[in-house]
């Protein structure tokens, strides 16, 4: 689950990581009373308003805007608030902005004073341990220096046996280049960094910029934290910071039902149970020329109520150009989710698009004679492969 900048800051902060500090607001009358409490708080008399999305590269996008004085704040705040912020990581459309943070300026007295760095933790699968990754090539894109200059991207593994070590933390902060002061800052907000990322049950943090500031702090600019869908349940708090306005209403509406759905590119709508038997439908629909327009798993207690709320949502999807819809009967019977998918079809209604249902395992027959005496547009297949075969032949 992605949280936003403010929120993300807030966690930081309770950690003891030091952060550029800032009150959100989702009203442009807000603003300027915001930055006032802000004069107040840090003494600062310049602010950048900054918008609150769940995408990188709102500056370049134009969502990131510094203002010299209280009528600048209200110009930019006006500006970007409720504007359609479009950056590399929303999409053509871009997403609506619909709250800002007004932050103090950390830049003072000017950006020769100061310098940027990348700083991140994640979880590296192929080696099974977190890892920190960091480098002096900050604010720009990451991804970007990996590919150009990945010489200059230091990784430092965490031992899970043992969890981060000073003398890591230390050998991050020396081959950043820092001393004196800075240093140790440094090597504080990796210590702090790391204990929030571990305690939170996060899968992400990412922290681009950090600023070393002109009097030598060390402190968080931006932050994106990624927090692990599985750890929720222990984690109350965090899970009510889920903003569903930011997320695809797609993928609510299957978490709403209890499905797991991740929408994807391509024409053929895919339901079926278990993750790993979803995997291989993606894969067999690819090998006979279709492109899978997701991943549905239904779960093993599949039921009429389950198969209709995943017909509904991959019905919704407008790139959908047939369905195919493949379940084991292992807990669950076929003859009785394909009385789910003759009920789900007559529920709807109107289907323009062919279907085709392969059921496997217990009593298979009996669920494939019940999608054959339906009278519907339903093709059942018992093989994969012939599945496969049905749905390349109704795509062309
Ligand atoms: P992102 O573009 O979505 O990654 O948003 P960031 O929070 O990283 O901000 C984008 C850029 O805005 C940073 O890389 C900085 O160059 C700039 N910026 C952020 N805070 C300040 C600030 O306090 N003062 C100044 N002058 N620039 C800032
Ligand atoms: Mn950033």
């Amino acid at each position: 689950m992605n949280i936003h900048e403010y929120q993300a800051k807030e966690i930081l902060k309770s950690y003891g990581v030091r952060i550029q500090e800032g009150i959100v607001v989702d009203q442009v009358g807000d603003a300027v009373p915001a930055a006032e409490k802000l004069k107040e708080q840090t003494g600062t008399g310049w602010f950048v308003v900054k918008a609150q999305i769940h995408a990188g590269g709102r500056g370049k996008g134009g969502g990131v805007k510094l203002a010299k004085n209280l009528d600048e704040v209200k110009e930019r705040a006006s500006q970007i608030l409720g504007m359609q912020l479009i950056t590399h990581q929303t999409g053509p459309e871009g997403k609506k902005v619909n709250k800002i943070l007004i932050s103090e300026d950390v830049y003072y007295p000017g950006e020769s004073e100061v310098k940027e760095y990348y700083l991140s933790i994640l979880l590296d699968r192929g080696k099974a341990c977190n890892v920190i990754m960091a480098s002096t090539e900050g604010g720009m894109d990451i991804e970007e220096v990996a590919e150009h200059s990945p010489e200059k991207i230091i990784k430092e593994w965490i031992d899970p046996r043992v969890g981060l070590q000073d003398f890591q933390a230390r050998k991050v902060a020396f081959l950043l280049g820092l001393s004196g002061q800075a240093f140790k800052e440094m090597v504080s907000f990796i210590k702090s960094l790391y204990r929030a990322y571990v305690e939170t049950d996060s899968s992400m943090f990412e922290i681009n910029p950090v600023l070393k500031t002109s009097d030598n702090k060390i402190l968080a600019v931006d932050a994106k934290v990624n927090l692990d869908d599985n750890a929720l349940y222990r984690h109350k708090d965090l899970a009510e910071l889920r903003d569903i306005t930011e997320e695809d209403p797609l993928e609510v509406e299957a978490a709403a039902n209890d499905l797991n759905y991740v929408k994807l590119d391509g024409n053929v709508g895919c339901m079926v149970n278990g993750a790993g038997l979803a995997m291989a439908t993606m894969d067999i629909i690819k090998l006979s020329g279709g492109d899978p327009a997701n991943f549905l798993d239904v779960g093993g207690g599949a039921n009429a109520k389950t198969v209709e709320a995943g017909f509904r949502i991959i019905l919704k999807d407008p790139n959908v150009k047939a369905i195919l819809i493949n379940i084991f009967g292992g807990i669950v019977r076929c003859d009785r989710v394909a009385n789910g998918v003759v009920e789900a079809y007559k529920n709807i209604g109107e289907i323009n698009v062919p279907i085709i249902v392969r059921l496997q395992g217990t009593n298979a027959e009996e669920g494939a004679a019940i999608i054959n005496n339906s009278g519907l547009k339903v093709f059942s297949a018992v093989l994969l492969k012939d599945a496969a075969k049905l749905v390349s032949e109704v795509l062309k």
